[in-house]
């Protein structure tokens, strides 16, 4: 009997090609578009980069399924390639979707505004409200796609309820895990079909490269590079190989980032300046007994709201001297956003109301920095 490694170990070494080409520890990078064909090839087995199958592209996939115990995975050009793509192979004109009421704010966006022009339509629900859930089903509801931590309010939903709601009424479980990481939970394993990411985030982790992840059932990851190869996105060599190299150390990142986070959010829950602090680590959490339940750890983001509102949020980042101010997050720097004015900026301020993002709110991603430098940095801003 084999018994599974530990995410660490498989950061390192799952899929990897053994013994290396020339004897080389690390993947080398494979720039070149196409490649020789061999003897009794047919057309499926044309290797051209287009197609993502290089050896950079091949090991990847081998190595991101095997982090979240799924059948296969695929590298994308972007988070929102991979979102796009998924909405795109496996939903046709007059499909219906079941969304979470609180995204990233590129795919709230994406299905407001551009869903109506392929023909497919959606609603909203609350994540930690099931039994809600069955008011937004029609018969041509297709999929229920949900966040692991929602982007910026870091609410966790009932993924459990996701799941068997999804396979009661037959629909695509997707599942956007970006915040949680393969490192603090693993959609497969509490049966999702789908796992995305944005792996410009937390996978790659330096902050340097925008790309993405479909991670799932094999059929259904099959269906989304289909699609992916006549849209025409690929991700070159050159990012792959940071992609790779990035998540070999994503296990010791994400927990240092989860101890950091913990940190702050408690010396922000105690501060009379602080008027409320989402984070799922916080016993006052709502989502904290679930994400306790489900994940490994509680994630590097946290977000919080001044007393003193956007105005007291604009000095805050003016004070700290640690964090950068810059939208994206999951890299080794801690950084500082407003979402009203970065990532949830193409909502109207109704909309940012309607989901809870405050212009005041300061979402927070932190990075490896040394615990007590940003809890001091932390507090002296405050
Ligand atoms: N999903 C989440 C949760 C995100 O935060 C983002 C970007 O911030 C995306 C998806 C989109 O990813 P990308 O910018 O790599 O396209």
């Amino acid at each position: 009997m084999t018994t599974r490694r530990s995410i660490d170990t498989q950061l390192v070494h799952a899929g990897e090609i053994r013994p290396g080409i020339e004897g080389a520890v690390a993947l080398p990078i494979f720039q070149s578009a196409n490649f020789e064909s061999v003897e009794g090839e047919d057309y499926h087995d044309i290797k051209y980069m287009r197609l993502s199958n290089s050896p950079n592209h091949v090991v990847l996939g081998a190595k991101l399924a095997a982090l979240e115990g799924a059948e296969a995975a695929i590298v994308t050009t972007s988070g929102m390639a991979a979102i796009t793509t998924i909405f795109h192979s496996l939903l046709s004109a007059g499909d219906h979707v079941i969304f979470q009421d609180c995204l990233y704010g590129g795919t709230y966006d994406y299905a407001r505004r551009e869903f109506d022009r392929h023909g497919l339509s959606c609603d909203f629900v609350a994540g930690d409200r099931p039994d809600t859930w069955a008011d937004a089903l029609r018969p041509e509801t297709r999929m229920i796609y949900v966040e692991a931590i929602t982007n910026p309010l870091v609410q966790v939903a009932d993924l459990e309820a996701v799941v068997s709601f999804a396979r009661e009424h037959d629909l695509i479980s997707v599942i956007d895990n970006t915040f949680a990481s393969p490192v603090n939970f693993r959609p497969a394993e509490i049966g999702f079909d789908l796992s995305l990411h944005s792996g410009t985030k937390y996978l790659n982790g330096h902050s340097d490269i925008v790309c993405g992840a479909v991670i799932g059932r094999a059929d259904l990851v099959g269906r989304v590079k289909k699609m992916m190869s006549y849209l025409g996105g690929s991700l070159d060599a050159h990012a792959c190989f940071l992609l790779h190299r990035g998540l070999k150390t994503l296990g010791v990142r994400v927990r240092q980032q989860c101890v950091n986070a913990l940190a702050l959010a408690r010396v922000l829950e105690e501060h009379p300046a602080v008027d409320r602090v989402n984070y799922p680590g916080l016993p006052s959490n709502s989502g904290h007994e679930r994400a306790a339940r489900l994940f490994d750890g509680f994630g590097g983001m946290l977000s919080f709201e001044l007393a003193g509102g956007a105005e007291a949020a604009k000095r805050f980042e003016e004070a700290v001297t640690i964090p950068i101010v810059a939208p994206s997050l999951g890299g080794v720097e801690t950084l500082l956003t407003l979402p009203a004015l970065t990532s949830h900026a193409g909502l109207t301020p109704a909309e940012r109301a309607e989901v809870g993002v405050a212009d005041g709110l300061i979402r927070v991603s932190v990075g490896i920095e040394g615990e007590e430098d940003l809890v001091a940095d932390f507090q002296a801003a405050l």
